[in-house]
C-alpha cells in the first residue's frame, strides 16, 4: 500500500522556509509551495486573477495586465481588513489545490505553508514543522533578498504571529540562526528521522525529533510501514 507523510513547514518572513522546502527536495521528498500556488492562481486567466481585481482594483495591475504581487502586498499589509479579505478570496482555492496536488504524491510530502498557525491548518498534516529566527537576523536577510525597507519588513514581522507561539504549536522546530551549512544539516537530520519512524518502529525521541508530544500526537500512522525515502527516489 503507498502511503503519504504529510508535513506543514512554517516560519516567519525570512526565516529559511523556502530554502527548507529545496533542501528537503533534494534529499528526496515531494515539496508542494502554497506561495507558488498562490502566483500561479493570480495569473491572467487563473482562477484568482479577475476576483483580485474586483476586489481591490486595476490599480494592482503591471503595465502588461498582469498582477504586481509587491503592490498587493504593500496594500495588504497596511490594512488588516483588506488582509484578511485577501484571505477569504484566495485561501479556499489555494487549499483546494494543495489538496488535489497532494492526492497525487506518496511518500514524505512537505508544504511551505507561510500562515500555517494563523490559518489553523494544522490539521492538514500528519506533522507541523516551523523554521525559526531571530527578528534581526530575518530582518538581515530579507533586506538582502528584497527591495524593502527595514520599516516595511517589520510590518509584515508583526503582521505574522511570534516564534514564540510557532515554537509552541509545532511537533517540531528548527532553528535557522546559523549559516547555511548547518540549517541544511539539521534539515538532513529531520528527513532520516521521518523516514525512520515511518519506516520503522523507532521512537521519534530514538530518532532524534526534539518535541516529545510529537511521538504521541504527531504522527497519525497508517498500517504497514514502508520504505519512504526509497518509494520519494524512485518518484524523482
Ligand atoms: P518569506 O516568508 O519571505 O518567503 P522564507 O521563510 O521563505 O521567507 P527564505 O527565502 O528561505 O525565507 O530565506 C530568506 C533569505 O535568507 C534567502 O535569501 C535565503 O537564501 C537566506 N537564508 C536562509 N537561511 C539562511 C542561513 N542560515 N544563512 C544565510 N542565509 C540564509
Amino acid at each position: 500500500m503507498r502511503r503519504r507523510f504529510s508535513i506543514g513547514l512554517t516560519g516567519g518572513i525570512g526565516s529559511g522556509k523556502t530554502e527548507a522546502l529545496r533542501r528537503f527536495s533534494a534529499l528526496g521528498a515531494a515539496t508542494i509551495s502554497l506561495d507558488e500556488i498562490a502566483h500561479e492562481q493570480s495569473r491572467p486567466g487563473g482562477p484568482a486573477f479577475l476576483k483580485m481585481i474586483r476586489a481591490f482594483g486595476r490599480q494592482i495591475l503591471d503595465e502588461s495586465g498582469c498582477i504586481d504581487r509587491k503592490k498587493v502586498a504593500d496594500r495588504v499589509f497596511l490594512n488588516s481588513n483588506l488582509r484578511k479579505r485577501l484571505e477569504r478570496l484566495t485561501h479556499p482555492l489555494i487549499l483546494k489545490e494543495m489538496q488535489s496536488q497532494m492526492k497525487l504524491l506518496f511518500g514524505i510530502v512537505v508544504v511551505d505553508v507561510p500562515l500555517l498557525f494563523e490559518g489553523r491548518h494544522e490539521k492538514n498534516f500528519d506533522a507541523t514543522l516551523a523554521v525559526l529566527a531571530p527578528a534581526n537576523v530575518r530582518l538581515h536577510r530579507v533586506s538582502k533578498r528584497d527591495r524593502l525597507s527595514p520599516s516595511e519588513i517589520r510590518k509584515r514581522m508583526f503582521a505574522q504571529i511570534s516564534d514564540e507561539e510557532r515554537m509552541k504549536r509545532a511537533d517540531v522546530v528548527i532553528d535557522n540562526d546559523g549559516d547555511l551549512a548547518a540549517f541544511h544539516q539539521d534539515v538532513k537530520r529531520y528527513y532520516q528521522a521521518f523516514c525512520l519512524i515511518v519506516t520503522t518502529q523507532v521512537t521519534p525521541a530514538q530518532a532524534g525529533v526534539q518535541n516529545s508530544d510529537f511521538l504521541d500526537s504527531g504522527l497519525r500512522r497508517n498500517d504497514e510501514p514502508e520504505q519512504l525515502h526509497l518509494i520519494n527516489q524512485e518518484q524523482r
